[in-house]
């Protein structure tokens, strides 16, 4: 699924309803009630408060994809496209910081899950 389908489908999901899209900053507030229920998440498991044992783990993937689906309303309501949008910003990351990481190694494996 590319954003712009994202979007088309954040957007049918929403066009479904007579309220429609939140204004801009109750979808920010919204954003930061799932950013914090991404944090506690990832507190719990990484961090020094673990659950306790009456609250129930929750999937990491759902609150980031959460988190996603917000910013997706945010953009449809300001009728952003997100993949220009996200072109742009990875075309700033990649001239920016190009020499400021360590090179991996061509059989390097995945970046994801690396332990620091
Ligand atoms: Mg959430």
């Amino acid at each position: 699924m590319t954003l712009a389908e994202a979007q088309a489908r954040v957007d049918g999901w929403i066009g479904r309803f007579e309220e429609g899209y939140w204004p801009p900053l109750a979808i920010l507030a919204r954003l930061i009630e799932e950013v914090g229920e991404l944090a506690r998440e990832v507190n719990h498991r990484f961090g020094a408060k673990p659950k306790r044992d009456d609250e129930d783990p929750r999937e990491l993937e759902l609150e980031i994809a959460d988190v996603l689906f917000v910013l997706l309303c945010l953009a449809n309501e300001r009728g952003i496209d997100l993949d220009a949008a996200f072109e742009r910003v990875m075309d700033k990351y990649e001239e920016r910081d190009a020499g400021r990481w360590t090179p991996r190694e061509p059989s390097g494996g995945s970046p994801g899950q690396r332990t620091r």
